[in-house]
């Protein structure tokens, strides 16, 4: 692409634009066509479009065509809890790419503060209704769990009727008393379990809904304790993992011999445990942060703040050139603002 993009303009334009890609190996070229993290300059944008499409006129009418993934709005809302349940009235659809697979993944936000995500592109009318992951509920389906919960309804035709599984609504109909919750069950700890030796022959049933409490509680725990150690910018980042959670809450021994009783706990702990990767990540975002106000940032100094060995991956690598990249942007304008609308 770059060679044909040299040949599409000529050398010695885009040498006296100061924007020939092949100069060097990490060029506005390569940045322009990857996640976008850094600002490109507005002409070099031009250049591209003009190379791919002909005009700026072309692209954006070509924009405007069937050539989404996930052909043209208004799509559905897939708010199950909402009266307008795939009424045709969602118009923002922000569009990325999965990192595994390198598919189109759309993300579908409502005004009910509803919003849903799937990967494309779409093959047919019909998958426009289907729903991947939700990445947000929204006030009106949080009304509609707390009228189904004041009701008495069970769980399970809970989740009929809010259309999610029956742990995501014990998670979220919990969530919102969990502290009144867990005062009250330790409070009745002692209670059951004088009950429990009590008894001579343990009561199936009793036993069942005791885990089921107790995962309740340790997920919300768990929550809050892997939201501390990320929110925690003044100390040296420690991975996250689940025997560390497990022995910052006291829970440890629970989280190693008990997982399968703890459905609801580990699937939250999934979502906040760190591969290596993703750890040396953060480390790396921590240590651009500490040497904030260093102008230019060295990439051995951000390495070694970050205590990075040499063989990390590309994925570090771009997480250090995005840090090095906005600590120029940042030095160059000091208003937030700025950056941020640069940043898109
Ligand atoms: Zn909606």
């Amino acid at each position: 692409m770059e060679e044909q993009l040299v040949l599409f303009y000529g050398k010695g334009l885009l040498d006296l634009l100061e924007s020939n890609p092949s100069v060097t190996d990490y060029s506005w070229l390569a940045l322009s066509t990857r996640t976008p993290r850094w600002a490109i300059h507005p002409l070099r944008q031009l250049l591209l479009i003009g190379f791919l499409y002909g005009s700026f006129r072309a692209f954006h009418e070509r924009s405007n065509d069937e050539g989404s993934p996930f052909g043209n709005g208004p799509w559905p809302c897939l708010n199950k809890a909402a009266d307008h349940y795939k009424d045709f009235i969602i118009t923002q659809c922000i569009i990325t790419r999965c990192s595994d697979s390198g598919r189109p993944v759309g993300t579908f936000m409502c005004s009910c503060g509803f919003s849903y995500s799937r990967r494309g592109p779409d093959q047919s009318e019909d998958d426009k209704f289907y729903r991947g992951r939700i990445k947000s509920f929204g006030s009106v389906w949080v009304d509609r769990l707390q009228r189904c919960i004041q009701e008495g309804m069970s769980y399970r035709s809970s989740a009929g009727i809010l259309g999610v599984d029956t742990n995501t609504v014990i998670k979220y109909a919990n969530g919102a008393v969990m502290h009144r919750e867990i005062i009250s069950i330790q409070k009745k700890t002692k209670k059951v379990r004088a009950s429990l030796r009590s008894s001579a022959t343990k009561n199936k049933t009793n036993n069942r809904v005791d885990w089921e409490k107790r995962d309740l509680e340790i997920s919300w725990m768990a929550e809050e304790a892997c939201k501390s150690i990320l929110s925690d910018i003044n100390s040296k980042p420690i991975r996250i993992s689940i025997a560390m959670i497990g022995k910052r809450i006291g829970k440890l021994s629970w989280l190693e011999k008990h997982q399968q009783r703890l459905p609801i706990t580990l699937r939250i702990l999934s979502n906040y445990v760190e591969s290596v990767s993703q750890f040396q990540m953060r480390r790396v975002r921590w240590a651009a942060e500490r040497m904030a106000g260093e102008w230019p940032l060295k990439r051995w100094k951000l390495e070694k703040m970050a205590g990075l060995r040499p063989d990390y991956s590309q994925a570090v690598s771009d997480e250090i050139d995005r840090c090095i990249g906005q600590s120029i942007i940042s030095f160059n304008f000091t208003s937030s603002e700025v950056i941020t609308s640069w940043q898109h």
